[in-house]
């Protein structure tokens, strides 16, 4: 068969996007979609209803993952897996995980309006809490199916109101039957936002990575003593959040001090009591490492970590330090990188080979089947905030690379 003439609908592609980004959709124009929330549970019923409306065969997992499945020739062939997420950040933007799902969505109408038959089957994937900004960590219900993390464990993770994510499952009606369990995939394909300015910048439509980088989460903890700040004079204090500011720097410079090669932030804080005229004695903040070499990111860790431990005995501030979570940087499947950078070129578009510094389901899929992904450019290369923004040109173009390169993976025998 030959794929040539075949594109998908832009136009449809943007009205559905359109609609999925009306649930939960934010004053500021972004998405507020938390996972498990009642907002991604509308979207899911709509998700799942268009899976319906072109006969795919829907399963739902004990994670919650949504599967449409489109029957190839040879079913006893691995499957050719594409999807995303859809769940957000809060006041997240609207194309985030959702553009790979509904991208992937328009890549099966296309295929199943043109009744194309395939070699292989073709699964469309929802993948369940990918953000992890409600539960800690992120990409779990991927990791769990890949094999990577424990279903239990990942049910006990608790959001900052205690409730913990299997219950939410139950509660939105998506803790399927089936076991979140790994099959053969014979190509796993996920189209995202860049996230990043780099195709932006030289005026690239099409992002091939050559893979994620390493992801390693961890967690701080540190005790002080809590006291009226007016008459406690300055010398004895066991200030925790003074504590965690000198921590919080040193890990802003650990990157420079490692010469680069690496990015480290820390993104969220807790301070307790959290009152003007008390000294704090409860301080929690989040540490994240990003570097293409897991080795070197873990040496940088260890540097930090004593770092923080002599911080901590100078104040007077215990500390309690939990390793939370480390995916390793998974370098994708040349084959498949190749197939969407020369996929882009029989389209007419230019292209460009990169790296992601955004964790992604892919990381997770990466290690059980051949992975690639595909990205179109950011606008202004913002992400995680309401105006995350991308063209319909470009969300277009990147769904018809995905359709190639879908088609040419389910076509092989
Ligand atoms: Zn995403």
């Amino acid at each position: 068969m030959d794929i040539k003439n075949l594109k998908v609908n832009g136009k449809r592609l943007r009205s559905t996007l359109e609609e999925m980004a009306k649930i939960g959709a934010s004053p500021g124009g972004g998405v507020q979609r938390l996972t498990l929330s009642d907002e991604d549970k509308t979207a899911r019923n709509l998700f799942v209803k268009w899976l319906k409306e072109i006969d795919l065969e829907v399963t739902i997992d004990e994670m919650g993952n949504i599967f449409g499945k489109r029957p190839g020739k040879n079913n006893d062939l691995a499957p050719v897996m594409s999807g995303s997420h859809l769940d957000s950040q809060p006041k997240g933007g609207r194309f985030d995980g959702i553009l790979g799902v509904m991208g992937a969505l328009e890549v099966m109408r296309s295929i199943h309006e043109n009744k194309i038959e395939t070699e292989r089957a073709i699964i469309i994937v929802d993948w369940t809490n990918e953000e992890g900004s409600r539960f800690a960590p992120a990409m779990v219900a991927s990791g769990v199916w890949a094999g990577k993390l424990d279903r239990d464990w990942a049910y006990n993770r608790t959001d900052i109101n205690g409730k913990k994510l299997g219950e939410e499952l139950v509660r939105i009606g998506y803790k399927g039957r089936a076991e979140a369990g790994k099959w053969p995939i014979h190509a796993f394909y996920e189209y995202h936002i860049e996230q990043g300015p780099i195709l932006e910048k030289l005026g690239k439509t099409i992002g091939a990575p050559k893979g994620i980088l390493c992801l390693h989460w961890y967690d701080i903890h540190l005790t002080g003593t809590a006291n009226q700040v007016g008459p406690t004079p300055m010398e004895g204090r066991n200030d925790a959040l003074c504590a965690g500011a000198e921590m919080i720097l040193k890990v802003n410079e650990a990157p420079a001090k490692m010469g680069g090669n690496m990015v480290a932030t820390v993104g969220e804080i807790h301070n307790y009591p959290n009152s003007r005229n008390i000294i704090p004695d409860g301080v929690h903040f989040t540490v994240d490492i990003r570097s293409w070499d897991d080795d070197f990111a873990i040496k940088a860790w260890e540097s930090l970590k004593k770092d923080f431990q002599k911080i901590s005995r100078r104040r007077g501030t215990p500390i309690r330090i939990e390793e939370t979570w480390r995916v390793e940087h998974a370098p994708f499947d040349e084959k498949l990188v190749n197939r969407v950078l020369e996929s882009a070129g029989e389209l007419g578009y230019t292209s460009h080979y990169l790296v992601s510094g955004a964790g992604h389901d892919a990381s997770y899929m990466n290690q059980i089947a051949p992975t690639a992904m595909v990205f179109v450019p950011s606008i202004g290369g913002r992400s995680h905030v309401e105006v995350e923004n991308t063209t319909w040109e470009d969300c277009e173009a990147g769904a018809n690379v995905l359709l190639y390169c879908i088609l040419k993976s389910a076509l092989e025998k």
